[in-house]
Formats: structure tokens, sequence, C-alpha cells
């Protein structure tokens, strides 16, 4: 049974729509939504209906969950904080309803989907060097966690110390855990535009990271037709 993880969607419905197809065309059956299915880009009710529409299990991530709350928001950027206000104005009560109970870590089969990291996955800290990778760790009690939110797919890796891995294709060593970023469908930032997500079969404990080209010129003129900032729409062609 293979598995298609995928997260920080952030409303890009061009580059969801071929992260989908690409699993399919692989084999995937099932599917885990690692959180941010909004913001940033321009469709968020369609990108929200496909997820829902999948059935699958869905964590929370932080734009999802300033999406579907009234509250002043602070602590994010200025352009994600333009694009999460105009986010709540297109979502209907039902997707808000449906946002707020999502939950912030899930276990399916031998893995664990978190959307930011399992030491304080609601305080929303990323995972950016072995020392913050240590600290999820201590908390990871299956052999894989799949995380998302810094939109910078990687790979650590606990033996008998962490080390980093290439986000490439490899194999689950039994005596070793992994935390895996999955990278950003809709909003990649490690230098790759292209939609990133990962494929994982735990019966032939076998891990693969996937980068896929999609409409750009839509997404971006999505994004301008809809006042969104433009800095958002040039971003998206630089991966950054
Ligand atoms: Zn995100």
């Amino acid at each position: 049974m293979r598995y298609a993880i995928f997260g920080d969607i952030h409303a890009n419905l061009e580059a969801l729509e071929v992260v989908l197809a690409d699993a399919r065309a692989h084999g995937v059956a099932e599917f885990v939504c690692l959180g941010d299915v909004v913001g940033y880009n321009a469709n968020p009710r369609e990108c929200l209906q496909l997820v829902r529409d999948l059935g699958c299990p869905v964590v929370k991530g932080n734009h999802d969950e300033e999406a579907c709350n009234e509250r002043q928001i602070d602590g994010l950027n200025p352009y994600a904080e333009e694009a999460l206000n105009w986010t709540r104005n297109q979502l209907s009560a039902d997707d808000k309803g449906w946002l707020s109970q999502l939950r912030l870590v899930r276990q399916i089969r031998d893995f664990t989907a978190v959307h930011a990291t399992l030491d304080s996955p609601g305080a929303w800290g990323y995972v950016m060097n072995r020392f913050d990778a240590m600290a999820s760790f201590a908390y990871q009690f299956t052999p894989v966690c799949f995380c998302g939110h810094s939109h910078v797919a990687g790979v650590f890796v606990k033996a008998d110390r962490v080390f980093e891995a290439e986000p490439t294709s490899f194999a689950i060593e039994p005596a070793q855990k992994y935390f895996v970023n999955v990278g950003s469908v809709g909003q990649p930032r490690d230098g790759d535009w292209r939609a990133s997500y990962v494929i994982y079969d735990p019966e032939e404990k076998h891990l693969v990271f996937r980068r896929l080209e999609y409409d750009l010129a839509t997404a971006q003129k999505k994004i301008r037709a809809a006042g969104l900032p433009e800095m958002l729409a040039e971003r998206l062609a630089v991966g950054s």
C-alpha cells in the first residue's frame, strides 16, 4: 500500500492537481495531508474541497488555524497576514468548521503526521537543524514522522547520532528513526520552484521524494487577479 504524503498546499490548485495525478499514476491508494491547505495563493476553497474529498487523515497547519478564526493575526509576515485576511473572506462557515476540528498530530500505520514539530506541535516551531530535530525525536514513537511547515524538503535520521540526509529516495532501516519534511506543494522555499511531496510504502519500507512542474503562469495570474500581494506571485517562480 503506497501513501502520498503532502502538505503546505497553500491554495495553489495547479500544483495540487499535478501532485494528486502524479500520486495516482504511481499506484498511490492512500493520502495523508500535513496541513496548511490554505493561505498565500488564490484557490483556498477549491484546494480545501479537493483535500476533503480525499477523505484522508489531515493535520492542522498554522495557516489553517488562522484562517478559521477571527482573532487578530500576529507572528506572521505581512504578506501572509494579507493573504489570510483575504482567505477568511473566501471560506464558508462549513470550510472553517472543518479546518477548526483538525488535530495537530495523527498516527497512521507505522508513521506519525504533524505540521511543525512533535515536541510542541501547536507552537509552530521549525526543525531547521539537527538540534531542532533531536527535540522532536524525543517525542517520536514511530519509525517515521512526516512534517512540513518550513517548505524545505529534507530528512533527519536518528541512529547513534542525529544527522541530515538528502531528500531523494531511500530505504527505512529498522534501527533508525526518520523525521521527514516532505517540502511544499504550493509554495516551495528550497530554491526549487517545483511542487514537492513524498511517496511512502510501509511494506517495502521505502520512501521517495517527488518534484513536479505545474502550470506556474496560471497560478501567478490568479494571485494577481485576486489582488493578493505581487510578491506572492513572484516568489513561486523562484521557490523562495
Ligand atoms: Zn506553510
